[in-house]
């Protein structure tokens, strides 16, 4: 695959430039090394701060709100129209199969379109007070945000994170993970050629410890948004802790799909699995404990397991069901974990294709049935291609074991009874909870984030709006 652009180039203030030092880029479908990308250091998240700061002050500071919208547009619609070159791009860097990597550019170009339109209607308010006075407040942007996001979506959390940003007036500064950066310099080329004016954004990938530390420890930024796991999310809000700026935090989970003895099983089972396997099972709302009545436990594990034995995994141009995971640790990751379910009925397993390239990193899709709530496999995230199933008993019990972690992202609750649909959305301990689907097919417009330890604060959805920008209130008192 020969990339459009230089693949070892970051940008700063308009101009894309080398760095001193660059990385290697693995293709996980093969593990083979293709390329390089770049190794952006401190220096460089300096002057990338430094670059966001000015353009504060510059045409990004003075641009009209609807000039932001136009922009955010026109970078959707180029987006649209490299959708399947994007897809490609993504589907090689992260080993995601095509049809997933072409939905992502699309929820991409979704989030650009969306934020685009909220641009010049997300204002402030008049407040009645007291004779002689007028109050109003102001909805002004944090200054210069930092955005931290990983590697498993990386246009989705790009577009959800940076376009929300960007709406609101915001100059940021992008540090893509390492594993997989290039949809994110891609996006930095089409920004660019929309019009974006310089500095309003600076995309400098590299390590997680050197340019992830710089930019969350960075004294000049405003607001850091970070998309990740638990442990660099503690280390994330203790460097803006330092610097007192507010962050958003998208982390891990263990969320639960519930499933009571009315559900409409030919509708929840395509959810039930394509939730726990889709990228891999490397997504943050993956759903990886199914918790089923006992009445209909028998049942779901013979059909999940039907579905599983079914699913084929291998190269991510080759758009099975399964790609590989991310890289040879995470395999390793993902394979020790799953050795920990010596003591665990393992209902079914999916197949890596024949052809499937020796050196890629794949891992079979493996579903694990009556596991207890407590077992490490049932509590911890796994990251993988990997569910387990547990059994309950009433109403009461479901909601003490789908509550029963440290996470609190996602939960799915399959029901044709509609009190209890009521009771469940305000009983479940999660950020969103879905009744009868699971996802709501990745809608933009949906408000999406964690309690506990999966986070807190919202990105997606005109909520992310007020994340991203800060009050401001006006008292003038005129006789
Ligand atoms: P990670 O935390 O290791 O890396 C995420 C990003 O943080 C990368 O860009 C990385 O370079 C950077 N980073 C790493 N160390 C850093 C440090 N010391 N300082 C600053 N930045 C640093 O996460 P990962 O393993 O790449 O991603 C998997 C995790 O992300 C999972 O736990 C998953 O659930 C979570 N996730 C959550 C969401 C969500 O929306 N809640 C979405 C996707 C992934």
């Amino acid at each position: 695959m020969t990339l459009w652009f230089d693949s070892r180039e970051i940008l700063i203030n308009g101009q894309w430039r080398r760095t001193a030092d660059t990385l290697g880029l693995e293709d996980p479908s093969t593990g083979e090394t293709w390329g390089e990308i770049p190794r952006g250091l401190t220096s460089d998240i300096d002057e990338a701060v430094a670059a966001a700061e000015a353009a504060l002050h510059g045409a990004w500071g003075r641009m009209p709100a609807f000039e932001r919208g136009r922009l955010l547009a026109r970078i959707g619609q180029m987006i649209l129209a490299r959708a399947d070159e994007l897809a490609q791009i993504e589907a090689r860097d992260v080993g995601k199969p095509l049809k997933q990597a072409k939905a992502d550019a699309i929820a991409m170009a979704r989030y650009m379109e969306f934020y685009a339109g909220a641009c010049d209607k997300f204002h402030g308010e008049t407040i009645p007070f007291l004779d002689g006075y007028t109050v109003y407040t102001l909805r002004e942007p944090h200054g210069v945000t930092g955005h931290i996001i990983p590697w498993n979506y990386p246009m989705q959390i790009l577009g959800r994170s940076v376009g929300a940003a960007l709406a609101m007036g915001n100059a940021c500064v992008l540090k893509p993970a390492e594993e997989a950066c290039l949809t994110a310099l891609a996006f930095g080329r089409i920004a660019q050629e929309a019009g974006m004016p310089e500095g309003a954004l600076n995309i400098v990938p590299g390590l997680g410890e050197e340019a992830g530390a710089a930019l969350s420890a960075h004294s000049g930024i405003h607001h850091i948004s970070f998309t990740g796991s638990v442990g660099v999310g503690q280390l994330i809000q203790s460097a803006a802790a330092r610097n007192v700026v507010p962050v958003t935090l998208e982390l891990g989970g263990k969320s639960p799909q519930l499933v009571f003895e009315d559900a409409d099983l030919d509708k929840a089972l395509p959810f039930l699995v394509n939730a726990g396997i889709q990228n891999a099972g490397q997504t943050c709302s993956a759903s990886s404990r199914i918790l089923v009545h006992r009445s209909k436990y028998a049942e779901v594990v013979e059909r999940m397991a039907a579905r599983y034995a079914g699913l084929k995994v291998g190269p991510a141009l080759a758009d099975l069901d399964v790609g590989p995971v991310i890289s040879a640790r995470q395999k390793e990751i993902i394979e020790g974990m799953l050795a920990l379910s010596g003591d665990l009925t393992i209902a079914a397993r999916g197949q890596v294709v024949e052809d499937a390239p020796k050196g890629g990193f794949y891992v079979a899709p493996t579903l694990m049935a009556d596991v207890a709530a407590h077992h490490r496999l049932a509590q911890d995230e796994i990251f993988g291609p990997a569910q387990v199933v547990i059994s309950f008993d009433d109403d009461d019990h479901a909601v003490a074991i789908a509550n029963g972690t440290q996470y609190g992202l996602v939960a799915g609750v399959w029901t044709e009874n509609g009190g209890r649909q009521m009771r469940m959305a305000k009983r479940l301990r999660a950020g969103q909870v879905f009744l009868n689907n699971y996802g709501a097919a990745g809608g933009v417009e949906l408000p999406f984030g964690g309690v506990g330890k999966s986070g807190h604060g919202r990105e997606k959805g005109f909520e992310a709006l007020y994340g991203f920008s800060v009050l401001k209130t006006v008292a003038a008192h005129h006789g």
